[in-house]
């Protein structure tokens, strides 16, 4: 379906390099792209003329660029709402997240992602990388086709209009001493990591919306002596490579008793790190860490509302961006689907770390929930309203109960995924009117969850 040229007047639009929103700007986009940006009231008139204005799309509220979601499993939207009252930690949830896995095929697992990246499109995401271990069988063997699984994601990307970094994950141990997966954990690994790389290779989707990096999926889940082929893997494609990193105080204990270094150090030895490479979490990083993950210019992707869910801890932002490293975000776990959510907790968690006020300014979170964000899963081009750039608009109301009264800059810290009424993503409009236009959203989420779930 081609995408026709299209004049947006945003009342609204956050610009790159503005500290915040401009008023009153025009928006052309071509083919999925941005072709024009003109702020109208800084003195510019339209390219040709007012009359251009006569069939521009009104965006009342705030335009925003496109929302990048970094670090995704799909399936655990599954267990939202049925782990909250339970006692225990994250090892426990664990164990109620792999009964869900468990029960996903192929089949069950595209009608469940579609909604949850359609949920992810009526909250303003446009983009979600997706750190995919679901690889085979419950019992651990191929499927015919042994990339099934991935290919479905692909195709539930496609039905809810958003895009997606599959981000391939070499899962191969139980833990950092090497013992073999048992039980659920069977249909995560590949056995070793030249056969992973070897069905990874073997997995290239051609379709525009999608594209194919690896993650390691963490200290844990791959043996020293072979981090280094994931990597190879990965720079050899210039393809994005995401990794767990210590979200768990335990993670660091059981890498420095095994290995007598912390997971980043390990990482750094066996040529993970780089400016390709989003550490996720990075929740209980040592000095010695942020040092070596800025020197690398290795990102990290926070997710505060999982973090939060599951009682891993808070991670220092500030210090880690003031040691150079690249902040982005993600909803991981699923409790929430809010980006303006995680991050507004960013500076907020940052407050309870310090018992101070003030370490991010909203510009700052907009570049993590969008072009840092975009560059974290291998889309440069996009997650900025500029020309050349990739025409993802998220308008955001600013005259609902939550934004009204609130000044534009201050949205981060008022609004929520409801708020979010248009979203377009390579040009095409996939929300309107808070709706997503092919796929309703809660009847899917719910006959999908119920699909998966556990008597
Ligand atoms: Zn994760």
């Amino acid at each position: 379906m081609p995408v026709t040229p299209t004049r947006w007047l945003a009342e609204y639009a956050w610009l790159p390099n503005y500290a915040e929103p401009t008023p009153d700007v025009l928006i052309e986009t071509d083919g999925g792209r941005i072709t024009g940006v003109t702020p109208l009231t800084a003195g510019s008139r339209p390219p040709a003329g007012v009359e251009v204005l006569r069939d521009a799309t009104r965006l009342p509220g705030l335009t925003l660029p496109g929302l990048a979601n970094v670090h995704s499993h799909a399936f655990h939207r599954a267990l939202r709402g049925r782990t909250h009252g339970g006692r225990g930690d994250f090892w426990s949830w664990r164990d109620r997240m792999y009964a869900v896995a468990d029960r996903l095929d192929p089949d069950t697992y595209l009608a469940l992602a579609r909604a949850v990246y359609a949920e992810m499109a009526l909250a303003g995401i446009t983009c979600v990388g997706e750190f995919h271990y679901l690889h085979h069988r419950p019992d651990g063997g191929a499927y015919d086709d042994p990339n099934a699984m991935g290919a479905a994601l692909v195709e539930a990307a496609a039905h809810a209009g958003i895009r997606l970094t599959l981000l391939d994950t070499c899962y191969l141990t139980a833990g950092v001493d090497g013992q073999a997966l048992t039980g659920p954990q069977r249909r995560f690994g590949d056995g070793d990591a030249a056969r992973w790389a070897r069905r990874a290779s073997a997995f290239q989707p051609t379709d525009p919306h999608a594209r194919v990096g690896a993650a390691v999926h963490s200290v844990r889940a791959v043996p020293a002596d072979q981090l280094g082929t994931v990597a190879e893997w990965a720079r050899d494609r210039q393809a994005p490579l995401h990794v767990h990193l210590s979200e768990q105080p335990a993670e660091n204990d059981e890498c420095r008793a095994v290995h007598g270094r912390t997971p980043t150090a390990l990482l750094a030895e066996h040529g993970v790190l780089g400016p390709d490479t989003t550490a996720v979490h990075a929740t209980h990083p040592t000095s010695g860490d942020m040092a070596l993950l800025g020197e690398s210019r290795t990102g990290v992707c926070l997710c505060p509302t999982t973090e939060r869910e599951l009682a891993d801890g808070i991670g220092p932002a500030r210090p880690m961006a003031d040691a150079g490293i690249r902040l982005s975000l993600g909803s991981d776990s699923h409790a929430v689907i809010d980006l303006f959510e995680e991050a507004r907790a960013v500076e907020l968690d940052e407050r309870l770390r310090t018992r101070r006020r003030g370490h991010f300014n909203p510009a700052e979170l907009l570049i993590a929930a969008t072009s840092d964000g975009h560059a974290a899963l291998g889309w440069a081009d996009a997650g900025r309203i500029t020309t050349g750039a990739r025409a993802d608009l998220v308008t955001v109301r600013l005259d609902s109960a939550r934004t009204a009264g609130v000044p534009p800059v201050g949205a981060f810290f008022a609004a929520g995924a409801a708020d979010v009424v248009q979203v377009v993503v390579d040009g095409r409009v996939v929300v309107a009117k808070g709706r997503h236009l092919t796929v309703d959203v809660p009847a899917e989420l719910s006959a999908s969850i119920e699909a998966v779930t556990p008597a």
